[in-house]
């Protein structure tokens, strides 16, 4: 398939935001990688918040994102604990620092910015965009990392009327609502 030039003129206007979005991270006392670090632990449920599940998500080398994280644990944004389950993984939290920081995250202005361009059919933008992320994924081959709501694995209201009312039938682990919405290195889609 041939890409339109609507479709090639697109993709670079996505390629420049990006670069934009780098550009003002860097004023904010934090690199592009340890805001992108910061960003996927807010997002990620109990399962993955290690070192290797973000390094896969973020494309990178492990040693990379060791090195990122270790920056982000002397500045205090980050902590390691054990894992309850497993003691010989590490499990990633964010700090209040942390949490404070994300308010004021350079991607936000690019929502906002997104938002005002989209004039009103932000929902048609978004879509096209996730379709895009998509075939992307397919083709390198890498996981989803969507929300866990829509694994396979989910099953909704399996314990209801409890404080983590659903359950993950891949890990056999109860679930609550914002678990639900968390993004999962194990998340597998929907089958058609
Ligand atoms: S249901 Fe899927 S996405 Fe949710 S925790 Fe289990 S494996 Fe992860």
């Amino acid at each position: 398939m041939v890409a339109s030039l609507d479709a090639l003129e697109a993709a670079r206007l996505v390629e420049r935001l990006a670069r934009l979005v780098r550009m003002r991270a860097l004023k904010g006392g934090l690199n592009p990688a340890q805001w992108e670090a910061l960003r996927y632990l807010a997002r990620a449920n109990r399962f993955s918040r290690t070192p290797a599940a973000i390094a896969e998500y973020l494309a990178s080398t492990r040693g990379t994102v060791s090195r990122t994280l270790a920056s982000l644990e002397e500045k205090g944004y980050v902590a390691r604990r054990a894992d309850s389950e497993d003691g010989r993984s590490v499990n990633l939290a964010l700090t209040r620092k942390a949490m404070d920081a994300l308010k004021r995250d350079p991607l936000l202005t690019l929502a906002e910015d997104l938002e005002a361009g989209a004039r009103g059919r932000m929902g048609d933008m978004a879509a096209g965009l996730k379709g895009a992320l998509k075939a992307a994924i397919a083709r390198n081959g890498t996981r989803a990392f969507d929300a866990c709501f829509s694994c396979r694995h989910f099953r909704k209201d399996a314990h209801a009327g409890a404080a983590m009312p659903h359950h993950c039938g891949l890990l056999d682990a109860p679930l609550s609502d914002s678990d639900s919405r968390a993004i999962c290195v194990e998340q597998e889609p929907m089958r058609a």
